[in-house]
């Protein structure tokens, strides 16, 4: 009897992470994230996994175990509880945080909690969550009984010593897996090409304590909403400073107040004051702690920076504590940030210029530990792009996994006996868009293509292609606005580059949304390698 593992998405970038296991017909999805869109998506609010082989056997689908409660392991929820509705499993916050967010869209579901360390039934499913430390409390592995043997998702870890919740990863646990034998394993590859190991996470409080202690007039800290550790720790140091505390942004009151109700965050009550009544506070009193840490356009933080908020403008005297670095794509918005406040005659201090910020990551050495503790007959590297996957796979090849294989989105493990087979592109895998028209906040959609519009121009790819053949029998034809000055070279160079590109992606896959995601990528890096900017690229593609 077989055991299979198909990877809905995280194998190849950074977000939307979510894998099926399939048990004797029936099938669990451990996580269902979301992914951000990246810089050159128009007008796309989110970017899901294609579960539409899951609505086809949604008589199949058992339940949906969470690993933990970031955006990228449960911000696709909602949207696949109204496609195919299964009981959801994971740990008091994970379950929580997701219901707060499928609440707010208006779905109802099933969502339990599970104790971790403790082996749960769920129809063929045998499983337990088991303790992990990551940039959020109560996150977890999994580890599944199953006909071909033990197999452990690491979900999101690292191994952090001195965690501030006092739950640092379980080793002794993932130790006993390791002496009964793994079949499979699969496990994180952020930052697998990052030597040695991450700093815990309570080494940031002294630096935050210090930039908070050093600073003479009011201090803003931004930090992701999700990470309660880091409030806690911001909040403890703006305390123990004599400062009281005000959250800002939509994110931040709700984590926060669920963390509260949880007992994962603890702030004295009467340390907190509405932003309103903030200002009645001489500033040397006063800490805001907000959303923003990424440069989101229309967050509290990217107001702030523009002189565009309603009850905060900063200036001179002003400390700014961003305690975050920005996920890969927010670079150059999150560098604006803090030019602005700089601007302004801000303080900014940051994860770049003081250690205010670590990963929930592991580093190496600690995956090196990790694998030499489950000593896995199989290993599949997972969460990460390529790069990382790559990096990963090679660490374990290092110390003699005998079966490693680095997988993408769409793709398939089999564990059959003494075989381990692997099928690529077992289902499909592309993008699904959400665009800001179906739901949420068009108006901030339509004024991010403005300003993005006006900061970089367009260029407009129109393709023709073969119905039947895939080949390409129109153009590309390239037309640009606000690029440069005279753009033919450029844009000559694209559109070799993408005729390239297309007669690649002919081979397999034929959906026009993956297809349009090769242009964009395409086009995009010539654009970028040959000027420097990123205008908004727009495929057209025309099936003849
Ligand atoms: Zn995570």
């Amino acid at each position: 009897m077989s055991v299979s593992i198909t990877f809905l998405g995280g194998l190849g970038e950074i977000g939307r992470n979510s894998a099926a296991i399939e048990i004797e017909g029936r099938i669990a999805l451990i996580d269902c994230g979301l992914m951000f869109p990246e810089e050159d998506m128009l007008g796309v609010d989110l970017v899901f996994p294609d579960w539409s082989w899951l609505v086809e056997r949604s008589d199949d689908v058992e339940c949906v175990i969470l690993t933990h409660g970031h955006e990228d392991h449960t911000g696709a929820l909602a949207y696949f509880l109204r496609d195919v509705n299964v009981p959801v499993l994971g740990t008091r916050l994970t379950i929580e945080l997701a219901r707060a967010r499928i609440d707010e869209l208006g779905v109802e579901g099933d969502l339990r909690h599970v104790p971790v360390k403790k082996w749960v039934d769920q129809g063929p499913f045998r499983f337990q969550l088991i303790p992990v430390s990551h940039s959020v409390p109560d996150a977890s592995a999994v580890a599944l009984e199953t006909p071909e043997g033990v197999i452990v998702h690491s979900g999101d870890f690292k191994l952090d010593p001195t965690p501030i919740d006092g739950v640092p990863t379980d080793l002794p646990a993932f130790a006993t897996l390791g002496r009964r034998g793994v079949r499979l394993l699969m496990a994180d590859s952020t930052n697998a090409e990052r030597p040695g190991f991450e700093p815990s996470e309570s080494s940031v409080g002294q630096p935050i304590s210090d930039a908070i202690r050093d600073a003479s007039g009011r201090v803003i800290a931004a930090c992701f909403a999700s990470h309660i550790h880091r409030i806690q720790q911001i909040a403890g140091a703006g305390i123990a400073n004599g400062r009281k505390i005000a959250f800002f942004g939509r994110s931040m009151h709700r984590n926060t107040t669920i963390a509260t109700d949880l007992k994962s965050l603890d702030i004295p009550q009467k340390s907190v004051v509405d932003i309103k009544d903030m200002d009645e506070l001489p500033p040397e009193q006063q800490l805001l702690i907000t959303t923003g840490s990424q440069g989101e356009p229309f967050a509290a933080l990217s107001l702030m920076s523009q002189g565009q908020h309603k009850f905060v403008e900063v200036g001179e005297g002003d400390t700014v504590l961003i305690s975050a670095k920005p996920i890969p794509g927010n670079e150059r918005a999150v560098s604006k940030v803090i030019s602005n406040l700089t601007r302004r005659g801000a303080k900014v201090v940051h994860g770049t210029n003081a250690p205010v910020h670590v990963s929930g990551h592991a580093n190496r050495d600690e995956l090196l530990t990790f694998l030499n503790l489950l000593r896995p007959q199989a290993f599949v590297p997972v969460h990460g792009e390529y790069r990382h996957l790559h990096a990963h796979a090679e660490l374990a090849r290092s110390m003699g996994v005998r079966h490693v294989d680095v997988l993408e989105d769409g793709d398939r493990v089999i564990l059959n006996g003494k075989k381990t087979q692997v099928l690529r592109r077992a289902v499909p895998a592309g993008f699904v868009y959400l665009d800001g028209s179906s739901v949420g906040d068009v108006q901030s959609a339509v004024l991010r293509d403005r300003s993005h519009l006006a900061d970089e121009g367009v260029v407009v790819v129109t393709v023709g292609i073969d119905h039947d053949t895939g080949e390409v029998v129109y153009g590309p034809d390239m037309d640009s606005h606000g690029l440069m000055d005279d753009p033919s070279a450029v844009l000559d160079k694209a559109a070799d580059a993408v005729k390239e590109a297309i007669v690649e992606h002919a081979s397999g896959r034929s959906d026009i949304g993956e297809l349009q995601k090769t242009i964009r990528q395409a086009a995009g890096r010539v654009i970028r390698a040959e000027t420097a900017r990123r205008p908004v690229i727009v495929p057209v593609v025309m099936e003849l």
